[in-house]
């Protein structure tokens, strides 16, 4: 009787896009679940940029969580435009932001209050960082809590869908993460269209990019009239805390006016916009292809199985159809009184060759970034998109 699902505890670690989904399939099959949040509560940050849901991947995934009206509400599809300059402020190419372009953008924050909305209050426990977990003699696990706490109750399944940095990913696998040889500086843009209407213009209703000299900008219209740029560097992954006084937040536009120097008056315009908030992210990933032998009640699904470079776009579209795929399995084995370890296992073999392609394509897009084509590279693959794009809406109901 064990081997039901419907009688299983299962632990969610992380309530980020992946980890929201799954809690939600899980709730809609009535399967017991628990999400462990690190973060005190909902609200306690930003969530961070804008992303954009693909047909075949995070739309699929809310679909399938019979979400997508809801989405539908948060969702920007305006803001599906790309433009590249050059450092002249040339305008290379220009595909303005089209509602019926087939992926929609979204902001994290809006997205993980409507995933949240979706389950009930009490499924989630915020404040529990989790460091671990610990097998147990009759085949359950316990979660182990960062203050040295252990939680109260053992859990036949943990998901570990605690991003980049999982505490679970060692009781799996041995793979450090790869640093890609690029580091961001991100910075925000409040109010852009009456404070700034010149960047807002320059941006337009989406993404905008210009590289040269070994460096690029990136900068994407988010809801709320508020621009994210990224500061693209290729460096050692130290190198940020030690260019920019990044405790003197007041000295660090000036050092990145250096750091463009010979940019444009009008690119160098997101840089003076800047609202003084700035975050280094150096780039890392897992090997394309990772995977672990399974192991009986515990699995990874999105960034903490699969971390990939943001460059492809791919990574919370990844996360979500994870959720999806795993949840629909449990909630099928459940329904049909079935093996739900043997259906977590056939999920990881699918979630393994799924995501090939486009961790591949992630690799190839970070390591095209700065290098000496970078630019022509760029408007190659918007070119490319451009047709893809244009294809109609989709149809999920
Ligand atoms: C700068 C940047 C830009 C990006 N842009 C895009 C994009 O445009 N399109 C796209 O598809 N992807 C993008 N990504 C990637 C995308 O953000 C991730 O792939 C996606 O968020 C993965 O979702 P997740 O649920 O697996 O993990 P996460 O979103 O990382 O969520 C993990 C959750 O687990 C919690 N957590 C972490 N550790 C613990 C712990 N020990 N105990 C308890 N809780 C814990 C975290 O607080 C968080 O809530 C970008 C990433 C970066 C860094």
């Amino acid at each position: 009787m064990k081997n039901q699902a419907s009688r299983i505890a299962i632990a969610i670690v992380g309530a980020g896009p992946g980890g929201l989904l799954l809690a939600r399939m899980l709730h809609r099959a009535s399967l017991s679940v628990t999400v462990f949040e690190r973060e005190a509560d909902a609200r306690v940050r930003p969530q961070g940029g804008t992303l954009d849901l693909h047909e075949d991947g995070g739309l699929r995934a809310l679909a399938e969580a019979g979400l997508m009206k809801e989405f539908k509400r948060i969702a920007r599809p305006e803001d599906q435009g790309n433009k590249l300059y050059n450092r002249h402020g040339d305008l290379l190419f220009d595909e303005p932001g089209s509602e019926h372009g087939g992926r929609p953008e979204v902001d994290r924050s809006a997205l993980r209050e409507m995933l949240l909305d979706a389950i009930p209050v009490a499924k989630v426990r915020w404040g529990q960082a989790v460091s671990g977990a610990e097998p147990l003699d009759d085949g359950r696990w316990r979660l182990l809590l960062d203050d040295g706490r252990r939680a109260s109750e053992a859990f036949d399944l943990v998901v570990g869908a605690d991003g980049a940095g999982s505490r679970l990913r060692p009781l799996l696998s041995t793979y450090p993460l790869q640093y890609s040889g690029l580091t961001l500086l991100e910075f925000g843009i409040d109010d852009v269209d009456a404070r700034h209407p010149e960047v807002a213009a320059l941006v337009g209703r989406g993404k905008m990019m210009v590289h040269g000299d070994g460096r690029a900008l990136i900068a994407q219209r988010n809801g709320n009239a508020h621009i994210r740029v990224y500061a693209v560097f290729r460096v050692p992954a130290d190198w940020a805390g030690r260019r920019f006084d990044l405790y003197r937040p007041e000295r660090v536009q000036a050092q990145l006016l250096e750091e463009f120097t010979g940019f444009a008056p009008s690119i160098q315009a997101l840089i003076r916009a800047s609202n003084g908030f700035y975050v280094p992210r150096p780039i890392h990933a897992l090997p394309v292809g990772h995977r672990w032998a399974h192991r009986k009640g515990l699995t990874l699904i999105g960034d903490a199985a699969h971390l990939m470079s943001p460059f492809g776009g791919e990574g919370v579209n990844a996360a979500l159809l994870d959720a999806a795929i795993l949840g629909r399995a449990l909630a099928d084995t459940a329904a049909a009184a079935l093996d739900w370890d043997a259906a977590v296992a056939r999920s990881e073999e699918e979630m393994f060759e799924r995501v090939i392609e486009a961790a591949s394509g992630s690799a190839d897009a970070a390591a095209e970034q700065l290098s000496h084509d970078g630019e022509a590279l760029a408007l190659e693959h918007l070119m490319q998109h451009q047709a893809q794009r244009l294809q109609p809406a989709p149809a999920h109901a």
